[in-house]
């Protein structure tokens, strides 16, 4: 596009001059080189803005004197970790457009500067996207693992959790639903509320999530659960109650039953939640579920709610170590009247 002067629109003889200017940033005097045209019309001073801005430079004056981020490194940092403007934008709770023009030379906030210090240190970025809820399951699972490449901010076992069991393909075992992890612990915080012993939560969740297959056809959590001797168990059930324990939303004590009739002596865990079971990821149905087996079960042992498993149709009918089918739900003993027209 040709160049004319702003105010008498000639375009004829605009002369290129250049002088060095205090420019002021943020109440601060910077010099800066600024290049312009003259008119020899009307003798207005106008600077080209679509080749020149004084202004960005003063920017960069400005940055490296506070040594803030410059545009170029906020860009290579959201490309590194394969984020978009959009995702990065909301991940920090920006506006997309804000960090658009902090990327193209726009001073950023001193807030948004440190923000963005923050959510380069990779573990800190990490947790970031893992809170984010803007972001889709599966692509918030691909950025936490182009981000952990670059730190050891998850141990194996978690992410063992979020890639190996997520993935697994609804089906008979896991009561046609998708494995979910944060139903998972909710359904364990919520009866482990008053304390509960290991055997005894084990049988809990297996019932909760059968009965609601019995009657929705769908399980609550999507856990598989595999015949072991002491009843039925959901996979990897150690490793979550260690997770838990590690993170501290659950808390473990060592309890002593003393051997009868001649017996040994045998030590149990019992867990007790120490921070408050979400309800509100669960459905009313789900939550009904949820309590009624804890109500059911409230005075039953872990001796007496595993024999009680060990008669359920699904233990009876799977050999050991094998997968219970959620189709074996006849012979659930747990009656109780579902409300008309209620969902799941
Ligand atoms: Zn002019």
């Amino acid at each position: 596009m040709r160049l004319s002067c702003p105010v008498c629109d000639n375009s004829a003889g605009l002369e290129a001059a250049s002088d060095v200017r205090d420019m002021t940033v943020r109440g601060e005097s910077y010099k800066v080189k600024v290049e312009y045209h003259r008119c020899p019309k009307c003798g207005e001073e106008f600077v080209d803005s679509s080749q020149h801005d004084p202004f960005k430079e003063a920017y960069e004056l400005y940055r490296s004197q506070h040594s803030m981020l410059r545009p170029e490194e906020i860009r290579a940092f959201r490309r590194r970790y394969q984020l978009t403007q959009a995702e990065l934008a909301s991940i920090l709770g920006l506006g997309g457009a804000t960090l658009s023009r902090y990327e193209t030379g726009k001073l950023q906030d001193e807030t948004h500067d440190t923000l963005l210090r923050l959510a380069m240190t990779p573990a800190n970025l990490h947790d970031l996207i893992a809170a984010s809820d803007a972001l889709p399951a599966a692509r918030r699972e691909h950025l936490l693992a182009a981000v952990e490449q670059d730190c050891d901010c998850v141990s194996p076992m978690e992410r063992y959790f979020r890639l190996g069991v997520a993935r697994q393909e609804p089906d008979e075992f896991t009561g046609f639903r998708r494995f979910a992890t944060d139903r998972f612990v909710n359904a364990i915080l919520l009866f482990a509320q008053d304390g509960v012993l290991k055997t005894k939560l084990n049988k809990l969740l297996f019932y909760a999530d059968f009965l609601h297959f019995r009657d929705f056809a769908v399980s609550i959590t999507g856990a598989r659960y595999a015949r072991i001797p002491f009843g039925p168990a959901p996979e990897d059930y150690d490793l979550f109650f260690a997770l838990l324990v590690k993170q501290q939303s659950l808390t473990v004590e060592e309890v002593q039953f003393i051997g009868f009739a001649g017996g040994p002596d045998v030590t149990g865990e019992r867990y007790i939640a120490a921070t408050p079971s979400n309800h509100s990821i669960f459905s009313e149905a789900e939550l009904e579920t949820l309590l009624f087996v804890k109500r059911y079960f409230r005075d039953y042992g872990a001796h007496r709610i595993s024999e009680c498993s060990h008669e359920e149709e699904g233990y009876v009918r799977t050999g050991p170590g094998e997968w219970i089918s959620y189709e074996h739900t006849s012979s659930l003993r747990l009656g109780r009247t579902v409300p008309q027209g209620q969902s799941q």
